[in-house]
């Protein structure tokens, strides 16, 4: 399902009549017998990886500093090159991106968007305190989403992503991306993780390196909580956990354990909810982990 997109030079601003006049200077003059060397091929002006599906990531690499604009989104290219982008659970059918180079090039390529359909997921027996939370769980609640969208702020340096995405931990998948989900019989929002079930205490690790950026042991929704910031905007959140072991800071490696699989929160359960966010967009776990960004390092 991996496929390599290459943007095409489909806009080209460089300055055509400043190349005629270098290739004037080496010309060889008439009567001399010289083979033109062969032209190089010239190198893709940014290089991705990444299917262009709704809830899909897309890892770029270019030249440090080309700002991409990306549908209603954009993003500059760091130090080393790399832009990574997400495309929304409900991305329409067409996105266009548009690169500009510092050296004032600018690319455009548009994409079709495959389009998914997703499923209505029932369940029943959850907490009923967490469908119709009371006064006093509201405040808590509301406290709670402070914390959370504070820490989605984050912004770490660092290139997490690059390495690709390994699972955070075994389990039987229980739940997938994009589902309505009706809870107790009240309609909730989707649900924008990947599930792995299984028993309680069973390892999670960080499924790439990150900073940890929170780290709970006793959320309403959530129970044990960690988010970890991949770079670029990325961050994985993983819910229920019985065992938090990171803290806030602490800067850990693809493999290293965080935690353990629980029940706490809004769970039926025991299973790792992992989600992950661009910006203010949920992205689907099962596509980052399909991406490889080995052909770009
Ligand atoms: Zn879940």
């Amino acid at each position: 399902m991996i496929a390599e997109f290459i943007l095409a030079f489909a806009i080209q601003t460089a300055d055509p009549i400043g190349d005629l006049l270098e290739a004037d200077a080496t010309m060889p003059s008439a009567g001399e017998d010289v083979v033109p060397p062969a032209p190089e091929p010239p190198l893709p002006p940014v290089r991705c990886q990444g299917e262009f599906t709704q809830g899909a990531m897309i890892v770029c690499r270019t030249a440090p500093g080309t700002r991409v604009d990306f549908g209603d989104q954009s993003a500059t290219a760091d130090s080393d090159g790399w832009v990574v982008l997400g495309l929304d659970r409900d991305q329409g059918a067409e996105i266009t991106l548009s690169a500009s180079l510092p050296d004032g090039v600018e690319y455009l390529q548009t994409h079709s968007v495959t389009q998914r359909e997703y499923n209505v997921q029932v369940v029943e027996g959850v907490p009923q305190r967490t469908v119709t939370p009371s006064e006093a769980d509201l405040v808590r609640i509301r406290e709670e989403g402070r914390r959370k969208a504070g820490a989605y702020t984050s912004r770490w340096e660092g290139a997490g992503f690059a390495s690709g995405f390994i699972e955070p931990a075994d389990g039987v998948i229980s739940g997938v991306y994009g589902s309505q989900r009706v809870y107790n019989g009240t309609p909730g929002r989707p649900h924008y993780g990947l599930d792995f079930a299984n028993a309680p205490g069973t390892p999670v690790v960080a499924p790439a390196a990150g900073l940890v950026t929170l780290a709970d042991a006793d959320m309403f929704y959530e129970g044990g909580l960690v988010f970890i910031d991949h770079g670029q905007g990325f961050t994985s959140a993983f819910l229920h956990m019985s065992a938090v072991d990171v803290e806030v800071g602490q800067v850990v490696a693809q493999g290293e354990r965080i935690g353990a699989i629980g029940a706490g929160g809004r769970s039926t359960g025991p299973h790792l909810d992992w989600r992950i966010k661009w910006r203010n967009r949920y992205i689907d776990p099962a596509l980052v982990l399909e991406v490889d960004p080995a052909p770009l390092r």
